[in-house]
């Protein structure tokens, strides 16, 4: 469906990146007004804090409820910054619109469940709120997506997306695998929507914050949500991964900030050439499919299967030689051959189950 999304006022003309910070949690008034003040007047466009937090396992800090909204329009009143909280049922969001918090967002847990989601979306219906919309704990796109239009279909049209990494299991880098490529699918097929990267979620510990940010900038994203404590050691959730005021001054000082102007004079020769290589290697690739497509043939005379194990063990241990002059990552040509290789697959059972031939 198409969606013409609306432009989120506190989001224009601002400085890029837009700087979106706080604390993971409102855990008193004092805090909550202290990490304000601190970031006050330091570029930040929205004051971020949640109020309601959805914890993994019980037990843990689960956030002060109600009870600190009043305290995040302390800060809009006293500070003069405009201020989020995250919402995932309907009571949150009228009790969040009660207090007049500026913008809502929806955290990756509410966003893996579309019927949360739609009770937000109608809790919202005829209010022109921004909500911005973390992308699912899982890597599915469609969800995201599908997050955006129940809202869009509420009549919320001022949306952004944040990228906070998705879940895995395991020993990791990440608290929350990156899966750039899910973002960036994101921007192609909603180019007006917004994108800002948290890269607080998706490190889990404050020394990749630096990287991460500057990666989401390499890779043009509208803004970040940071994550800021005063006292990040004590912070009663999320202590790993929160910055000082300062220490995101610093970071954003420190941000090189990438621009989309594209085909001057000094690219187009670079830009023709691999539009040459990329023909190239696309005819090769059909090439590789009718020989493939030849083998099919001769498999479903022969009564072979179409997936040989061993064939496809060997060209996968193969993938290091190709990769022998330093130029070519291996896990990159892996992932190629097992596209490369499932195409040819799909080729030879539509021969296999084709009647006719
Ligand atoms: C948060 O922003 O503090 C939070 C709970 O994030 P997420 O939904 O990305 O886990
Ligand atoms: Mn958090």
């Amino acid at each position: 469906m198409m969606m013409d999304f609306d432009t989120i006022e506190i989001f224009k003309d601002k400085s890029s990146p837009l700087l979106v910070a706080g604390p993971c949690s409102a855990e008193s008034e004092e805090q909550v007004m202290r990490v304000a003040s601190l970031l006050a007047g330091s570029g930040v466009s929205l004051f971020r804090a949640g109020i309601w937090k959805p914890r993994t396992r019980p037990g843990c800090f689960e956030g002060v409820g109600k009870v600190g909204l009043p305290w995040l329009s302390r800060v809009r009143s006293e500070l003069g910054m405009p201020v989020a909280t995250e919402v995932a049922t309907a009571e949150h969001v009228e009790q969040a619109l009660a207090a007049g918090i500026d913008v809502l967002w929806v955290g990756a847990r509410t966003t893996a469940n579309p019927f949360a989601v739609q009770e937000i979306a109608d809790a919202l219906r005829g209010t022109a709120v921004p909500v911005m919309v973390k992308n699912p704990v899982n890597p599915d796109i469609e969800l995201w997506i599908g997050a955006f239009e129940r809202l869009y279909n509420a009549g919320i049209t001022k949306l952004a997306a944040i990228h906070r990494g998705f879940s895995s299991y395991g020993e990791k880098c990440f608290r929350n695998a990156p899966q750039w490529q899910l973002p960036i699918e994101l921007r192609r097929r909603l180019p007006s929507l917004p994108l800002l990267c948290d890269p607080s979620h998706i490190a889990g510990k404050r020394e990749l914050i630096m990287s991460l940010s500057q990666q989401a900038m390499d890779l043009n994203f509208d803004g970040l949500m940071i994550e800021v404590h005063d006292n990040p050691m004590c912070a009663l959730s999320d202590a790993r991964q929160q910055i000082t005021p300062n220490e995101l001054v610093d970071i954003s000082g420190k941000l090189v900030h990438r621009s989309l102007a594209s085909d001057t004079v000094e690219f187009s020769s670079y830009r023709r050439q691999i539009d040459e290589i990329d023909k190239e290697l696309m005819r090769l690739l059909s090439k590789r499919m009718e020989v493939s497509r030849g083998i099919g043939e001769l498999k479903r005379e022969m009564g072979m299967a179409v997936f040989q194990p061993y064939r496809y063990s060997e060209s996968m241990e193969r993938c290091s030689e190709y990769c022998a002059d330093g130029c070519l990552d291996v896990e990159a040509v892996r992932e190629i051959f097992e596209i490369i290789h499932s195409e040819s697959i799909r080729q030879q059972l539509a021969i296999m189950n084709d009647r006719e031939g």
